[in-house]
């Protein structure tokens, strides 16, 4: 057949690589100068900096692990265990905050302790807020949950749905919690991250030029227009024709581009997503590869330490290199900047900033129509099998690289 895939992130460029190795012919459309979507790498004086938040792979399905190793092998990549802390009153407090009580000052950590004995009592609620308090008891959300989510979905938690947590937040027992303070052993629980792979040069960059080597992608290309001709074939920006299109780019987009019924178009618009600025720093040398900051003192809520995920990370490889992340519309970021008191805590000691991005497309929000919407979208587009939806943007789901991975390889077992 005769292909044509919208986006070379690493959704369009795996079902590319899958479907051209059973003897398809494809063609990538990609509106940027280079592939990789989310998961890119550059390079600045120097420094590593994965503009939309450092890249990590790991996966609990081993045929995704097998296929990445397949593609960029296994001795390119540095193994590393995730050192995540929570700074909390000026501490830092292993991750995950709740198994990691023992390390708060002895009131807080009773707080925590008695409201979550108390906790999951009654109805389990179906609004985030609510879940949170009900889940882990007062204290562990007011000092941690509620405004650690807050800042990172920029969005009234209480018009969250709660199903899409199941493996994204680590959810440990009452005894596992009651183990962690006995033992005064904060151990993080097996969760599919806790572990990561990242390439040893280049940044995840490495994977995504492995993935797209050998693949014909037509940069910079932007669709502007995709109908169908007399044939049944599939017409884009006017030209060649194809039997399929596999989109992997924004579901917002598709309105703009493509005839669709207003009912599809009303449930496309109602999809809610937040967008995100990271800026990479120098700092001082850490051994912490992400830092969570849930307090609103400040506004960012994560740094991720480019520095702890490969010994070639900068010039020199000396000092720390940081990426922080701060969720809204994107703004200026001047030369004072670094000085900022509202940012994140002085002692973290940003030095210098040396590079920032603003992506629009950051964070899938689960919101009360989340459902009702993406399945109505699904549906529409479940009735012409010649145009498939694919990939975190393409069908609006909260799936990290690995997820997109394997939907790509069960979309290819269709063919
Ligand atoms: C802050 C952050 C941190 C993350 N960290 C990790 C992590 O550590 N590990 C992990 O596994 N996952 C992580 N993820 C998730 C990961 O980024 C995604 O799962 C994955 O990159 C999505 O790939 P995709 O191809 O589906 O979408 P995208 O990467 O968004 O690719 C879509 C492509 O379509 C192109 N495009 C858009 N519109 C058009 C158009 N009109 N015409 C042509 N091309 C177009 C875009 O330029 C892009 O290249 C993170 C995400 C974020 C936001």
């Amino acid at each position: 057949m005769n292909i044509a895939v919208l986006g070379a992130g690493v959704s369009g460029l795996t079902i590319a690589k899958l479907l051209q190795e059973k003897g398809h012919k494809i063609t990538v459309y990609e509106k940027e100068e280079t592939a990789g979507g989310l998961a890119r790498t550059r390079f600045t004086n120097g420094y590593l900096y994965d503009p939309y938040g450092g890249h990590i792979f790991n996966s609990k399905h081993k045929e995704v692990v097998d296929w990445v190793f397949s593609i960029l092998p296994k001795e390119k990549w540095q193994y590393t265990e995730r050192n995540a802390k929570i700074y909390f009153n000026g501490n830092y407090v292993s991750y995950p905050f709740e198994l990691s009580l023992c390390e708060l000052d002895t009131d807080s950590a009773v707080d925590c302790v008695h409201d979550f004995i108390l906790s999951q009592n009654g109805d389990e609620p179906d609004n985030f807020r609510d879940w949170l308090t009900w889940n882990f008891g007062e204290a562990i959300a007011n000092y941690y949950m509620i405004p650690y989510n807050e800042k990172i979905w920029a969005y009234p938690l209480e018009d969250m749905e709660t199903k899409w947590m199941q493996g994204k937040m680590p959810l440990p027992t009452k005894k596992e919690m009651i183990k962690s303070m006995l033992l005064k052993n904060p151990k993080e629980r097996k969760m599919p991250h806790s572990t990561f792979y990242y390439p040893i040069d280049g940044g995840i960059q490495t994977m995504v030029d492995a993935i797209a080597d050998g693949l014909d992608i037509r940069y910079s290309f932007s669709i502007q227009r995709i109908e169908k001709n007399a044939d049944n074939k599939w017409i884009i920006n006017g030209r060649e024709d194809y039997d399929m299109i596999i989109s992997t780019i924004p579901l917002p987009e598709l309105p703009y581009v493509m005839k669709l019924p207003g009912k599809i178009v009303s449930h496309i618009n109602d999809l809610k997503f937040n967008s995100l600025t990271t800026i990479l720093f120098s700092c001082p040398k850490t051994d912490i590869t992400w830092l969570y900051i849930p307090s609103h003192k400040y506004r960012s809520h994560r740094v991720g330490y480019q520095s702890t995920l490969t010994p070639h990370y900068s010039p020199d490889n000396n000092s720390g290199l940081g990426a922080l992340e701060i969720i809204g519309d994107s703004f200026d970021i001047d030369d004072g900047f670094a000085d900022r008191t509202d940012i994140l805590p002085r002692e973290l000691a940003f030095n210098k900033v040396l590079d920032h991005e603003f992506t629009k497309y950051a964070y899938v929000i689960h919101d009360r129509n989340y459902r009702k919407n993406t399945e109505a979208i699904k549906e529409y587009f479940s009735t012409d099998k010649s145009f498939r939806l694919l990939g975190r943007w393409g069908t609006w789901n909260y799936n990290n690289m690995d997820m997109c991975m394997l939907d790509a390889m069960k979309l290819a077992e269709e063919f």
